[in-house]
Formats: structure tokens, C-alpha cells, sequence
């Protein structure tokens, strides 16, 4: 309790909106019996919630593969006890070909290939360890990231095969990642997923046609895996939805999808104080008080990964300019009320203008402050990851992957 005094914001994870989560998109799929597997993509320390917490809840939840981008987390999951017994693990992002791709292939977790010297590493990893390495081969469906391209295709195959048939490469996977699967109601978009598809299936022939059927197709992310039916195939790859939000607001709301957003993120009011009005607030005055009023402190900043983007603004410069900036709740003795960041977002504050008599509303030093939770949609519901990422004008993920270490994450 001492050292957590000395944190003035927390992030507290629901562990059990997670599992719920997982669940849930594993009953979208058909259930675990219905041959297609879920991945929990818990890269990224599981997008902030905290890795290992976010992958036990996804394995409770019935995901039976874990996914993360960069190998140390793959490794990280093995290390703390999480056995091939317990669930597949793929990693996909490398450094070069400097990979520890024997450590990975000792550890039983799978690897992504994309590429023809990504090829010869992992092969030759296998023949020094004498163990045959688990192998997803990335194609490039029309992403324009990682994988093979279909012109490319052929001298990957060429690689390919004769390794599969010495034993070296166990080909496990063909997959690719989609680039609009999350905006359904845009026509251009939703023709560009189905032409990835196409091209997709086209590279799942050229394998079978080379002798390299693969086992298990993965191509759905979130966004595919709750709107996308017909490309679950034998496994599916939610990241977002694990942590209970719709890939992009223009999908619904969390709630449309049956899903629950898993972090509040709260912190306790510093200073509150009355001002007058046209007070200048935060660097550069980018907000004069509209009226005398009373201001709060939030104690997070930029420096915890609060976007300095949902600054709040009322001028710039001597012109008057209106950006809302990113929205707060605090309790106040009427119950319930929004405010937002006024000026500028500072590296470990930031203020709130409370619009009206602190003393009046019953708002205190010490109070509790919310800058995101579930938003249960109720009126004067906490804000969501969603509304900060429109206030900085980005999208939830990298609110929540912005969060620094300094945020302690508390797991209930
Ligand atoms: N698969 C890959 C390769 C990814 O990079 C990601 C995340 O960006 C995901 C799956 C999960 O995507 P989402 O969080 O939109 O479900």
C-alpha cells in the first residue's frame, strides 16, 4: 500500500473481462470443438494490459494459441511456465535474420517465415538443434507488409520443399494479415478484403499444388473474426477484442460486439483551485477560462502516454480555435460529470476546467478522476480508449500501448 501512494494513476485490468472476452470469440468461431482455434495476439505486453495476466485469461477464456509480435515475449510466456502443453505460441517480427531462432525452435514455439534469408536462418537453426522448426509461411495478400509476394512465391517454394521433405521444416501454417477488414461500411474497403482473400486462397493452392498443403490457414483478425464468418478457417488472430474493444468506433461500440473493455484507467485529483476568468491555462495559453471557475489536476502526462494531442484548446495564438480535448469523469457530489483536458497535455500533468465552483460541485483534492473504463452507455458513463483515441486523434490501440511503465497495472 506505501509504495502504491507513490503512484498517482493506476490502470486497473479486469481479468475477468478478458476471459469473458476470449469466450465470447471463441463461441463466435463455433465453440472449441468447431476446428477452428483462436490466438490470443497478446504482443505488445498484451496492447499495455500486462502479458502474462492477459495470456492466462485468454487461455482461460478457451484461446489455445498465443501470439506476440517480438520474440523475447514468446519466449518470456515459455519461461514463465506456459509449456507447449498449454497452448501453441507464435512470434513473427525479427530482427533481420539475427534471430534467436534457436532458442524459439528449442522452446516449441512456432515461427513466421517471409522471407528467402529468413528461410535459410530458420533452416539452418533446425540443423544445428537437429529438431525440425514449426513453420507459417507469410504471404503478402495485399497488406504491403511482411510475407511473400505471389510474384516472389515460387523461389520461396523452391526453398520450401526440399526442406519439408529432409524434415528440417515442419510446414504448420500459410497466413497473412488484412489492411481493412475493420471498416464494413466501406464499399472500396470491404472489395479490397475480398480481393485479399482471393489472393489469399491462390497461395494456399500454389502450396498444395508444391506438396506443402498447410495445416492450419490464419488470415482473421479481430475485426475479420466477428464480421468475417467465412474466413475463420482452422485458427483466428484477435488482439483488440481480446481487451473488449471493436477494432475501429465506425464498427459500433464494444458493446454491439459483446465485448468488454478490460482497463480503467483512473488517477487521483492533485491541486483544484479557483481561478478567474480568462485565466491562461497549461505552456502557451492555448486556453483562457471562459468564466471564473475552478481548475483540477490530473497527474498523468505524456510522459505516462497520455497523447499530447488531446490537449484541449481555446485559442492558438490570438485566434480563437475550439479542440475539445480528451474527456474525464469525476465524481462530484451531484453524482457523475465529463470534463475535458484543458490546454495543453504538460509531460506529467495535466488540467481540467471544472466549469463551475469546486467548493460548489464537491469536488476535492484526492478525488478519484477516470480517463477510461468500460462506458457501460449509461449517462454520464467514464469515457472509453475510443473517445481518448478521437480526442488525439488516433485509434485505441496505441492509447493503450502508449501507457508507460510508471501507470501501475492492478489486476482484479
Ligand atoms: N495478427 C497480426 C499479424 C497483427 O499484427 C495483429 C495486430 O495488429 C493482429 C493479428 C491482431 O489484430 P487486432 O488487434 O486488430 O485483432
Amino acid at each position: 500500500a506505501a509504495a502504491r501512494r507513490q503512484y498517482p494513476a493506476q490502470a486497473i485490468v479486469d481479468l475477468k473481462a478478458m476471459r469473458d472476452n476470449m469466450a465470447h470469440l471463441v463461441s463466435v468461431v463455433g465453440g472449441p470443438d468447431s476446428g477452428t482455434a483462436v490466438m490470443g495476439v497478446v504482443k505488445a505486453d498484451a496492447y499495455g494490459h500486462g502479458l502474462l495476466p492477459a495470456a492466462l485469461a485468454a487461455l482461460a477464456g478457451g484461446a489455445t494459441w498465443l501470439g506476440t509480435a517480438q520474440s523475447h515475449e514468446a519466449l518470456l510466456l515459455r519461461k514463465l511456465g506456459i509449456g507447449p502443453d498449454r497452448c501453441h505460441i507464435l512470434t513473427w517480427v525479427y530482427n533481420g535474420t539475427e534471430v534467436p531462432f534457436d532458442e524459439l525452435i528449442s522452446a516449441d514455439i512456432d515461427v513466421s517465415v517471409g522471407s528467402l534469408p529468413g528461410i535459410d536462418a530458420v533452416a539452418e537453426a533446425a540443423r544445428r538443434l537437429g529438431k525440425p522448426a514449426r513453420v507459417h509461411v507469410k504471404v503478402d495478400s495485399g497488406f504491403g507488409r511482411n510475407g511473400f509476394t505471389p510474384a516472389g512465391f515460387d523461389a520461396a517454394l523452391a526453398k520450401l520443399v526440399p526442406l519439408a521433405h529432409e524434415g528440417v521444416i515442419q510446414v504448420i501454417g500459410q497466413w497473412s494479415h488484412l489492411a481493412v477488414a475493420d471498416s464494413p461500411d466501406v464499399p472500396e474497403f470491404v472489395a479490397s478484403t475480398d480481393r485479399q482473400i482471393e489472393a489469399f486462397k491462390d497461395f494456399t493452392r500454389r502450396m498444395e499444388a508444391a506438396g506443402l498443403p498447410p495445416q492450419i490457414r490464419h488470415l482473421a483478425n479481430t475485426a475479420a473474426t466477428l464480421d468475417r464468418p467465412e474466413i475463420h478457417f482452422e485458427l483466428t488472430r484477435p488482439g483488440i477484442g481480446l481487451y473488449g474493444y471493436e477494432p475501429d468506433p465506425a464498427m459500433g461500440t464494444p458493446r454491439d460486439w459483446h465485448l468488454t473493455p478490460a482497463m480503467r484507467l483512473q488517477a487521483q485529483l492533485g491541486t483544484v483551485k479557483d481561478v478567474e476568468a480568462g485565466h491562461g491555462i497549461s505552456y502557451g495559453r492555448t486556453y483562457l477560462t471562459p468564466d471564473n471557475t475552478s481548475t483540477a489536476i490530473v497527474p498523468l502526462g505524456y510522459a505516462d502516454g497520455i497523447h499530447r494531442s488531446a490537449s484541449g484548446f481555446d485559442m492558438e495564438g490570438a485566434k480563437h480555435v475550439e479542440k475539445p480535448g480528451g474527456p474525464v469523469r469525476i465524481m462530484t457530489a451531484a453524482g457523475p460529470r465529463l470534463y475535458r483536458v484543458c490546454g495543453r497535455v504538460c509531460m506529467d500533468q495535466f488540467i481540467v476546467d471544472l466549469h463551475g465552483s469546486a467548493a460548489e460541485l464537491g469536488v476535492h483534492e484526492g478525488d478519484t478522476v477516470e480517463l477510461f473504463g468500460p462506458g457501460r452507455g449509461e449517462e454520464y458513463a467514464e469515457p472509453t480508449a475510443d473517445d481518448w483515441a478521437r480526442a488525439a486523434d488516433t485509434i485505441s490501440y496505441e492509447v493503450f500501448t502508449c501507457l508507460r511503465n510508471r501507470i501501475p497495472r492492478l489486476y482484479e
